[in-house]
């Protein structure tokens, strides 16, 4: 996720702090500091703050845990998982590949909420045990002290707030775990990943509609309930937006699955020559033919790529006697071939954040493929309702049930 910074590595995966956490756990200090002054009324000042900071702290805590438990599944079942990222509304595992199987996917997607209530259960016992320890003995006479009312209030807390992100994250609105669980279920009934996505991503969006509503009448006609209302509205926006981007990628993919690299590329490219100097390419390539990016070749085989970005960190009174071969991006190019689909195309472009590819046919430079030739061609095949050839599974491996 893009802004955001590392914290440390769990099990080989590395956990990353985005910089709306820092805001969430001021807001929810601030939130549970208020919960817990009408909860528990008669304390000094400060101890409503350490106990809102303790409980917020605890709580990501207990979502990294809800985080991690996807994640090991996932790299037991053979998934890559990068990262996890920590941010206001919770936690993401950054997945590079989707789940091979509906039974892969329900398996991964339950064993999040079901950490949640296993913590859930752990905290009620334990604050079970302490409290008939520490409070009934009251009647004998002993006062809990400070530290002991505050462990059981984070306590408390801690065991109310993971059986309530348990029963949240079991809704059936996709992203959501629920989601993917019933996106499973509708993945193995139809063997068909685009129409589950599809038909989970629009209950998830509907969802996300029905807590922006309830958010706005909490806000508006509960008393007191002006805060909530918010997070309501909040979470529901969140939702409907992860819910409809999901949906607008499987019907990305449905346009470009089966479609050819070697159809949409640009046939005939210019290329230059190692010799060829910075100015010549800014002059004749970057002003006059407004590229970004300019392949160079020996003979007929790809050498390197020249972009913009390589040209702005040389002096300009060097453009005119340095070649491009010092500046150019030798390795790794990433390159697709005539014979890739789209697809394959479109995840190398997004996943290094590339303008274009070049397609190689055993070493030699057939075509370019740019970000803009995927628009046009996607404006141009909803225009005239050209679809991809479909495939019974769209991430290439037999389905095993
Ligand atoms: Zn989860």
């Amino acid at each position: 996720m893009r802004g955001s910074f590392r914290l440390g590595r769990i099990a080989g995966i590395e956990i990353g702090i985005h910089y709306t956490w820092l805001l969430a756990l001021v807001i929810f200090t601030w939130l549970f500091e208020q919960t817990f002054f009408v909860t528990y009324p008669g304390w000094e000042t400060y101890l409503y703050w350490v106990t809102g900071f303790l409980a917020t702290f605890t709580l990501f805590v207990s979502v990294l845990v809800h985080e991690l438990a996807h994640s090991l599944v996932a790299k037991a079942r053979g998934l890559p998982v990068s990262s996890i990222t920590l941010f206001i509304l919770g936690g993401v595992s950054n997945l590079s590949e989707e789940p091979q199987s509906p039974g892969v996917e329900f398996v991964m997607a339950i064993v999040g909420p079901l950490t949640s209530l296993a913590l859930g259960i752990i905290f009620w016992v334990w604050w079970y045990f302490l409290a008939k320890t520490w409070v009934l003995p009251v009647f004998s006479m002993n006062v809990p002290s400070a530290r002991q009312t505050i462990a059981l209030a984070v306590i408390g807390f801690l065991a109310y707030s993971n059986i309530a992100l348990t029963i949240f994250n079991l809704l059936p609105g996709f992203p959501l775990d629920g989601g993917r669980v019933f996106r499973s279920i509708l993945w193995h009934a139809t063997h068909n990943l685009m129409k589950a996505t599809k038909i989970a991503a629009t209950v998830g969006r509907i969802f996300g509609w029905g807590l922006m509503a309830l958010g706005v009448w909490f806000a508006l006609f509960m008393p007191g309930g002006f805060v909530n209302g918010i997070l309501y509205i909040f979470v529901g926006w969140f939702l409907n937006s992860a819910a409809d981007n999901s949906r607008n990628e499987v019907t990305l993919r449905e346009h470009l699955t089966g479609v050819l690299v070697g159809q949409v590329m640009e046939k005939d490219i210019e290329s230059v020559q190692p010799e060829t100097t910075i100015s010549d390419v800014v002059q004749k390539y970057f002003i006059q033919k407004r590229k970004r990016a300019i392949p160079i070749t020996e003979g007929d085989n790809l050498a390197g790529v020249i972009t913009i970005s390589d040209v702005k960190g040389i002096s300009q009174d060097r453009w005119p006697t340095t070649p491009v071969s010092q500046v150019m991006h030798r390795e790794p190019i990433h390159a697709v071939k005539p014979e890739d689909d789209l697809n394959a195309a479109m995840k190398l472009i997004a996943q290094y954040d590339l303008n274009q590819i070049p397609v190689l046919n055993q070493g030699k430079l057939v075509g370019i493929l740019t970000r803009a030739d995927v628009i046009n061609y996607l404006q141009l095949s909803q225009e005239l309702n050209i679809k991809g050839k479909q495939k019974a599974n769209p991430t290439g491996t037999k389905i095993k049930l």
